[in-house]
């Protein structure tokens, strides 16, 4: 019978933990999550699985990555539905520490990129990425992981994580995963539990402006600005969707593609009602469409 998890909440027992590892020479895995998991989580989680000794998930709502006016005091929080979901995807230790745990009442330390978070939701939510790449690190000095997953549903927190990694020389090694989607193929998130019925039927244009952006791609299309207008018009098809931004960026960079070539990504934000929604698509002669 699996061993049953074990729940972390002090910074000093999960670094204990870590420690106890080491003489082993055992992997382990983090998965950094703000909790209310569905799939796309716990697709993380059992990648995580299979490729690791150990595995480690941690759910945390990380204050230092929200503005004042966004939505940390009502983000959705289920923790003993989330601590059931791990425990039966297999994970070792849930580390869910509270935030004074993380942060002191005389914290001052940040981590900032200086170019690759300014674009895209660096742009809409300044600070943002000031935030998740402190709390990464930090999660990263506690749990010293061997490897940790993110989602390619946040493709500019992958490219921020993976970058401070090797600009930091932090011995980690960053797995992207492909986004998990619904059948109709809106990016599971746990924000989707703040769209009515009628929102959530309106949601699926940011996919359906993504799958136009492929579409373009496959004919070779290299104008920008037909992507643009094309995922545009889609979304603005809907009567509640106001985008925050419409993009077509180099991968590597975020920076606006002048002309389209071998690879792109189309990369949207997209409120509905109050809702903000983000998702993007790898355009790419060898990409998964399903990224
Ligand atoms: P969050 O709890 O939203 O901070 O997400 C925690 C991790 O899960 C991040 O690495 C996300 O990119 C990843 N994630 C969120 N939604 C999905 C999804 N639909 N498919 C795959 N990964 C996801």
């Amino acid at each position: 019978m699996a061993e049953s998890m074990d729940t972390i909440t002090s910074v000093r027992e999960m670094n204990e933990w870590a420690r106890l590892q080491i003489p082993g020479r055992k992997t382990i895995a983090l998965v950094p999550t703000m909790g209310y998991l569905h799939d796309g989580h716990l697709s993380l989680v059992k990648k995580a699985r299979l490729e690791n000794d150990t595995v480690v998930a941690s759910v945390f709502v990380n204050p230092t990555q929200f503005g004042r006016n966004e939505d940390l005091s009502v983000y959705p929080r289920d923790p003993q539905g989330d601590s059931a979901k791990l425990e039966a995807a297999g994970v070792d230790v849930l580390f869910m520490p509270d935030a004074q745990e993380l942060y002191g009442p005389d914290y001052e330390t940040f981590v900032d990129l200086e170019r690759l978070s300014l674009p895209l939701c660096g742009k809409s939510r300044p600070g943002h990425f000031r935030g998740v790449a402190t709390v990464v690190l930090k999660l990263f000095n506690i749990v010293q992981p061997t490897r940790a997953y993110f989602g390619s549903k946040d493709y500019q927190q992958l490219q921020v994580i993976k970058k401070m990694v090797r600009d930091l020389n932090v011995n980690v090694r960053i797995i992207g995963c492909p986004t998990v989607r619904e059948q109709d193929g809106l990016a599971m998130s746990s924000r989707n539990t703040y769209l009515t019925p009628e929102q959530r039927k309106q949601a699926i244009c940011l996919y359906e402006a993504l799958m136009l952006a492929g579409r373009l791609f496959a004919t070779r299309e290299s104008d920008p600005n037909t992507y643009l207008q094309a995922m545009k018009d889609r979304v603005l098809a809907e009567p509640d969707a106001r985008p925050d931004y419409i993009s077509l960026v180099n991968p590597e960079t975020l920076e606006d593609l002048t002309t389209v070539n071998d690879s792109a990504l189309a990369v949207l934000a997209i409120r509905i009602g109050k809702t903000r929604l983000i998702d993007n698509m790898l355009l790419a002669e060898s990409a998964d469409i399903n990224q």
